[in-house]
């Protein structure tokens, strides 16, 4: 019973964490700071941060060395495996190395078809809506014309039907000012 218990809070405690952390996710995108993703293979953040136990399995078997720890104390995700796509986005690899590396449940092959957030345009950022000339996005793009295609106006236009949420193309992104975000984080 007693166990039973503790286990219940535990869930819990996740639960208000998950609550706070999209509060943080907000306010991020708000501000433009840096963002980050889970990697591939994530149920839902609560069951992420319950399964994982920071081993960093992950990490090391990364091809691209494409997820990293997370160092940020106010973040609920501190010390977990993230990807920041700023720095470098995820290559969706056919095989999933991360995923086969990951023994614990956190990242599971049965969950490697989701996308990895929801990406927007924020269009006062973003050079071509603002009348200047940029296809770095739409280029970039491993599935350009589907997730991410050009307007008769030359405006990128993000298609959440097909778009992966890799990062890709907010690591090209030559605007200063984030012009493209992290909407939602997979949960
Ligand atoms: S799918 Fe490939 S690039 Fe993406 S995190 Fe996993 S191992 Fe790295
Ligand atoms: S391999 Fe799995 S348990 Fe280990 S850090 Fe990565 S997600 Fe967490
Ligand atoms: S639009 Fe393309 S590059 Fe950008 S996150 Fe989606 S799939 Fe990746």
């Amino acid at each position: 019973m007693q166990i039973k218990q503790a286990q219940v809070s535990r869930k819990e405690f996740i639960k208000d964490f998950v609550r706070l952390f999209k509060d943080e996710v907000d306010e991020v995108s708000n501000r433009g700071y840096q963002q980050f993703l889970l990697p591939p293979g994530v149920a839902s953040l609560q069951e992420f941060l319950m399964k994982c136990n920071k081993c960093y399995d992950c990490i090391s078997d990364c091809p691209n060395e494409s997820i990293m720890v997370s160092h940020n104390i106010n973040s609920i995700v501190n010390e977990y495996p993230v990807i920041i796509p700023q720095v470098t986005p995820c290559y969706l690899c056919e095989d999933f190395p991360c995923i086969d590396a990951c023994k614990t449940g956190a990242l599971t092959i049965n969950n490697c078809n989701k996308p990895l957030g929801i990406i927007k345009i924020i269009e006062e950022n973003c050079f071509a809506f603002q009348g200047h000339y940029c296809s770095s996005c739409i280029n970039s793009c491993p599935k350009t014309g589907k997730a991410i295609y050009s307007d008769e106006l030359g405006h990128p236009i993000i298609n959440s039907e097909e778009c992966d949420g890799c990062g890709i193309c907010i690591n090209v992104c030559p605007s200063e000012k984030p012009a493209i975000r992290i909407l939602e984080e997979r949960n």
